[in-house]
């Protein structure tokens, strides 16, 4: 229930807030917003006419888990772009890793991406498309004394390659003539040899500083069946041989990417270099960090596999599967990406952000409803108990063209628990003993007289109902009729984390031990209001004073939707974190 004394029906509209990362940060209309470091970029590339002036990106997803919400700020920045200069975007998956890449994962990726407005046209792609193009360049790099096949282990690999302060030593094998390298290469892919016996290694520099240019491999031998290529193949690209080169096909002019590829840059560029194919221009910026959440992807598979969540939709996740199951709107996550802003330097922006964009969209486009969770009955005995009065309300306060709805009144009605007070402060000005409040829509009930069993706890309250709609009474509060209340599950949910940082551990510590126990309440009888029963499994309502609830897609049924909460009308951790 929210705490405020006010018992106003709508939600303040939420205070801009700093963003310490970024000055482009600011909320969107609170001033031009100045051009972010890659539009300068790609500003700059227009007008020296590079790549013709042409503007193609990507969204290049490993299917190995779900897409979470720092996948969506990727994929709203690349898709954003392309949308600005008139230009193109792909969703290309780069499946180069078939054991840990499933079906599943890219079916799931391809509708989140949609979702979110990601555009592709039929520019829908994979890696693994190229393997046989990829392999055609392997061997011209063979030929041309630039790549070797290594019979190195992996362990003995680690050894040679030396340390950021060392230079590593040349492998043994580096020197096998070109013919010696294009027969190993070829019975590697017919699958002579086992798993880790040999690879195939670029032949650059051990001794460069960076360590990604010491002989990076390009294959390895893997026996194992692909989702897309079945047994074809046994020998699989390395992810670092595989995407600069993925996207010189597909002709991306600017490849987005997080800062922990900066190192790798040199490296793809290389490739490029040495093969003579276009050259796309990598870009990096800082990966988007939330607070209250984990967004690895190691974190979030152990939360489901160990059943601390329901699954990858669990509402709490963030997962967009678990946006969306929450109630999340593409259109607010899109606004949140677009109000962070891109930066350079990492940073962790405030869950509350996120929070606030949802609640601005769906403050625009929820209806109303009321709802009362934790139901306390009132019998108003002046009315008689055949009787339904029935009240008409407005379906939003600032909208009149989304119309009325009739709610019928009884002589019984729930309120809620918290709306009533026995010994009440001065400035509590919903329901007191002996005093008024107003029902929303409806008109003024008094306290009469308070009802409590035997261990002393309020059970019922009585009083009388006045349609006077002119009188003054100082607090509204919501309610529903007793006999036509629809009784369901609403889910409450909350930060699954709580701490803001739940990475930051103690020795001996796990991310686990900031898990939020209140990150989910069940109320199984809340009282809605009738209408509510015709709610369809995706819409979304603001249960007014309470918060904006979501018709659950998964678990609701006809006549008997069950509503998850998506948001609390104000950030009431905020108010606890005393900011
Ligand atoms: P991993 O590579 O460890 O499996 P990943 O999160 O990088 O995990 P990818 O599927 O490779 O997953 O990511 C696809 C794209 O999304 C990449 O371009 C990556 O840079 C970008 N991305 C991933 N996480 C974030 C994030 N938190 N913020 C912004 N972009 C991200
Ligand atoms: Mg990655």
């Amino acid at each position: 229930m929210a705490a405020a004394d006010d018992a106003s029906p709508s939600p303040k509209k939420p205070s801009p807030k700093k963003n310490p990362a970024d000055k482009a940060a600011e909320p969107a209309g609170s001033r031009t917003p100045s051009r972010n470091f890659i539009q300068q970029i790609i500003d700059a590339d227009r007008a020296a006419g590079k790549n013709d002036g042409r503007v193609h990106t990507r969204f290049p997803p490993e299917p190995n888990g779900y897409l979470h919400i720092g996948h969506a700020k990727s994929i709203c920045l690349n898709f954003g772009l392309a949308n600005e200069y008139g230009g193109k975007f792909n969703l290309r998956f780069d499946d180069t890793n078939p054991v840990k890449e499933e079906q599943e994962y890219v079916d799931a990726i391809i509708d989140d991406v949609h979702w979110l407005g990601g555009e592709w046209e039929d520019r829908l792609f994979h890696a693994s498309d190229y393997f046989e193009q990829l392999y055609e360049w392997a061997v011209q790099l063979i030929k041309a004394g630039k790549a070797y096949v290594c019979d190195l282990n992996a362990e003995q690999m680690r050894e040679y390659r030396g340390t950021l302060k060392e230079p590593g030593k040349n492998s043994p094998h580096r020197d096998r003539t070109v013919d010696e390298n294009l027969k190993l290469l070829e019975e590697m892919r017919a699958g002579k040899y086992p798993d880790g016996s040999r690879t195939l290694r670029a032949k650059i520099d051990m001794a460069s500083p960076n360590l990604n240019m010491r002989d990076p491999v390009m294959y390895r031998i893997k026996h194992a069946h692909h989702q897309r290529t079945g047994d074809a193949w046994c020998i699989y690209p390395s992810y670092d041989y595989t995407h600069g080169q993925s996207d010189s096909i597909e002709g991306i002019t600017h490849s987005i990417c997080t800062l922990e590829f900066e190192n790798h840059r040199p490296l793809y560029d290389w490739f490029c270099r040495e093969l003579g194919i276009h050259h796309p221009q990598q870009i990096e910026f800082a990966r988007l960090n939330l607070t209250y959440t984990v967004m690895s992807k190691r974190k979030l598979l152990e939360l489901v596999r160990d059943r601390h969540v329901a699954g990858w939709d669990d509402p709490r996740m963030p997962t967009i599967r678990g946006l969306r199951r929450r109630g999340f709107t593409a259109e607010a996550i899109r606004a949140f990406c677009e109000r962070i802003g891109v930066a350079k330097f990492n940073s962790t922006i405030d869950m509350g952000w996120l929070e606030d964009a949802v609640r601005e969209d769906l403050n625009e486009r929820a209806p109303r409803a009321m709802a009362v969770l934790r139901p306390l009955k009132v019998v108003l005995t002046n009315v008689p108990a055949d009787k339904t009065i029935m009240v008409e309300a407005p379906n939003h306060p600032q909208k009149p063209e989304l119309g009325t709805r009739q709610i019928p009144l009884t002589r019984e009605v729930y309120i809620e628990q918290d709306d009533f007070m026995e010994d009440a402060p001065k400035k509590f000005f919903r329901l007191k003993p002996g005093g008024e409040v107003r029902l929303r829509a409806a008109g003024i009930i008094s306290c009469d007289e308070v009802i409590k069993d035997a261990a002393g706890n309020v059970t019922e309250l009585r009083g009388t109902f006045d349609d006077d709609h002119s009188r003054k009474v100082k607090g509204t509060i919501h309610w529903v009729s007793a006999k036509h209340a629809l009784t369901t599950d609403v889910r409450l949910y909350d930060r699954l984390f709580n701490v803001p940082d739940p990475d930051d551990v103690p020795e001996g510590g796990t991310f686990l031990d900031h898990l939020n126990p209140d990150s989910i309440a069940v109320i199984q009888d809340a009282k809605l209001e009738p209408s509510l029963a015709n709610a369809a499994p995706g819409d979304q309502f603001q249960f007014e004073r309470v918060g904006y609830f979501y018709a659950d897609p998964v678990d609701s049924q006809p006549g008997q939707p069950v509503f998850n909460r998506t948001v609390t009308l104000r950030d009431s951790w905020a108010k606890a974190a005393g900011k």
